[in-house]
């Protein structure tokens, strides 16, 4: 199997402590063992040994989130999910990928996007404004939460800031999901910078978008001259700055920490902050490294019944503390967490907050 050094000592070093087995949230779910990095890191080391084959692993591959609950807390200190890339190339380039991941990829082939959608007609007066502030949302809003999109360009003009939604809203994630690091995902992440290299400056509103532009372009070489800043970061500064004028109330707030900002990025302040701004965070028990949530919609496409209840037992967290109101820095989690959330249960985005405090 053709993996590097790097993921074959990551496979190698697991020293059974079981951590993953609590706090990986799909494996809480599912209640598989198999649904753990211990168990994934057994199957890749006896497909390096010649005592299984890989297209044995393949299902098991593609139910890790990637949301590394289990890179934070695994003893060894290396960091699983390098592995689990590195075997969703071989598995794509082997031929051995579950039906259901060639769908995806056949469907993001014949349409731009795995889910096959168009872009709302509602986006359209967003495009080509000719501005040098753009904004990308990434596939997820794009195709998923429209109005969510409306919502961030309405608020942004609420401080005077006019911006341009690029036409090429695709970093290159979900392919980088589905295959790791393959000439079709690095082609995707050129043309994007390309892209982005239009402008001064461009808010990233997805943390997946943004972890990928900030960390993974960086290693393929890609360049971005672009100023590349986060929709939490642009939006912190237009309140410090005076520029969005919001008002602090007595509303309380719950986060649900994003695991690319948190555990990816190392930003577990900025949206905190932001709330400070309007109202008062009321925390969950498992917040900052310790979210316990990976909620994915490339995931819900093939396995919704596991995503659905990874966020229901989100939901069940945040009753135990009281917290009625979620707000999520990902429009996966606001997708996932709306559709799960119980009665009496709210669920905004970062903006939505901000526009029912202005
Ligand atoms: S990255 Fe997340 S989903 Fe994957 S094995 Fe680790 S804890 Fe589980
Ligand atoms: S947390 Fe790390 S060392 Fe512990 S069982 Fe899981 S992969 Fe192995």
């Amino acid at each position: 199997m053709n993996i590097s050094e790097k993921a074959k000592g990551i496979i190698d070093s697991c020293r059974f402590c079981w951590m993953c087995r609590h706090i990986c949230p799909i494996g809480n779910a599912t209640g598989l063992e198999r649904n753990t990095a211990r168990a994934r890191a057994l199957g890749a080391s006896m497909v390096v040994r010649g005592a299984t084959e890989l297209k044995e692993i393949s299902k098991n591959v593609y139910e890790c989130a990637l949301c590394g609950a289990c890179t934070n807390n695994c003893m060894t200190g290396w960091d699983p999910k390098v592995f689990i890339q590195e075997l969703k190339t071989e598995i794509v380039l082997n031929g051995v990928a579950p039906d259901y991941i060639v769908g995806l990829i056949e469907k993001y082939s014949e349409t731009g996007n795995i889910y096959g959608k168009k872009a709302c007609s509602c986006l359209d007066s967003l495009y080509g404004n000719g501005g040098k502030i753009g904004l990308f949302v990434g596939q997820d809003a794009l195709y998923n939460v429209p109005e969510l999109v409306k919502k961030v360009v309405e608020l942004l003009a609420k401080a005077g800031v006019k911006v341009d939604l690029l036409k090429n809203q695709d970093s290159g994630a979900a392919l980088w999901f589905l295959t790791g690091k393959t000439e079709e995902t690095k082609n995707a992440a050129v043309a994007c910078a390309n892209a982005l290299n239009e402008y001064e400056t461009v808010i990233v509103y997805d943390p997946q978008d943004y972890k990928l532009m900030k960390h993974e372009y960086n290693e393929w070489n890609v360049e971005v001259k672009a100023e590349i800043v986060s929709i939490n970061e642009y939006l912190l500064k237009l309140i410090k700055d005076g520029a969005l004028k919001v008002k602090k109330g007595n509303n309380e707030y719950t986060l649900q920490d994003n695991y690319f900002y948190v555990r990816d990025l190392d930003d577990e302040t900025t949206a905190r902050e932001i709330i400070a701004s309007v109202g008062v965070n009321k925390e969950m028990l498992l917040k900052g490294k310790e979210t316990n949530m990976a909620g994915h919609l490339i995931m819900n496409e093939y396995m919704p019944e596991v995503i659905k209840e990874v966020a229901q037992n989100r939901w069940i967290n945040a009753k135990n503390m009281d917290c009625n109101v979620i707000v999520t820095e990902s429009p996966a989690e606001y997708v996932l967490l709306k559709a799960t959330a119980p009665q009496g249960a709210k669920v905004l985005s970062v903006e939505e907050m901000l526009l029912e405090n202005i």
